[in-house]
């Protein structure tokens, strides 16, 4: 008790690296007494013999979440993590998201591409935040139209106003025909940064980054939007390499949509 008014309430403030700290840094961090150093060995005993070998072996996404939050260390993208937490507590797997875009998309995904695509989501971006953005796209989080209509028993259509009574995820972020010319635009583009012509399927997630942010929005992205983010993406993406001393590798991957900003920026002027 009187450990928990100085903030030490719980032992996961007492373990770093699955490790107990010594006592003279616990001491000085929490402003703890000699008298204590017995309650502390006897804490750390009972951790040594009781916990230390359990934790070893494999602490869930969702406990390290927790011990976090008690560091107070938490990212600012607390419900997508807990999310994905919970979804790996599922058995891992994702196979039952995978089968309510086949539904909708009325085609069939094989093992290797949705693993592909889930494998995007979480190494593309360095970015937190867009990586929250697109995770949650893929897994199907946002609350679409035609969920909300079931909900309230109220027939709502889509809110880009194009009148469709069943606006789903498919709808939202990919077939409604207001997006139809971003859409091509964004295809132009790719293409032309590749330079090569690719299958360009809604399942190409990691691109939607735009149409999420606008989301409650009710008119259409536009291109010059999806660009400025991609440049966005790009500075920072390019910083993060230079911190991690890895420019080389950056601006190699990058290359291709730099050479396309520099042809595009010298056609403009
Ligand atoms: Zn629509």
């Amino acid at each position: 008790m009187q450990w928990a008014r100085k903030g030490l309430s719980t032992l996961c403030l007492l373990v770093e690296n699955q490790e107990f700290i010594d006592f003279k840094t616990i001491s000085e961090r929490y402003g703890l007494a000699w008298q204590d150093f017995y309650r502390y060995l006897q804490l750390r005993h009972y951790f040594d013999k009781n916990i230390k070998g359990l934790i070893q072996e494999n602490i869930s996404g969702i406990t390290k979440m927790f011990i976090k939050a008690y560091n107070t260390k938490l990212s600012r993208q607390i419900i997508g993590e807990l999310y994905r937490h919970i979804v790996e507590l599922r058995g891992h797997s994702t196979n039952y998201i995978k089968a309510k875009w086949e539904k909708e998309l009325g085609t069939v995904t094989t093992s290797e591409d949705w693993t592909n695509i889930i494998n995007t989501q979480i190494t593309t971006i360095a970015s937190q935040l867009w990586r929250d953005f697109s995770w949650k796209n893929c897994i199907r989080f946002f609350i679409t139209p035609m969920q909300k209509s079931r909900q309230t028993r109220l027939q709502l259509t889509c809110r880009r106003g194009c009148g469709h009574s069943m606006a789903d995820h498919m709808h939202i972020f990919w077939s409604c025909p207001t997006l139809k010319s971003f859409w091509e635009e964004v295809r132009n583009i790719i293409s032309e940064v590749l330079q090569y012509k690719f299958n360009f399927t809604c399942l190409s997630f990691y691109l939607l980054l735009t149409i999420t942010r606008r989301w409650l929005n009710t008119e259409s992205p536009t291109v010059n939007q999806w660009e400025a983010i991609i440049k966005d993406i790009q500075t920072m993406e390019l910083l993060t390499f230079r911190l991690r001393l890895q420019r080389d590798k950056g601006e190699a991957l990058w290359e291709k949509w730099s050479t396309y900003s520099t042809r595009r920026g010298d056609n403009l002027s």
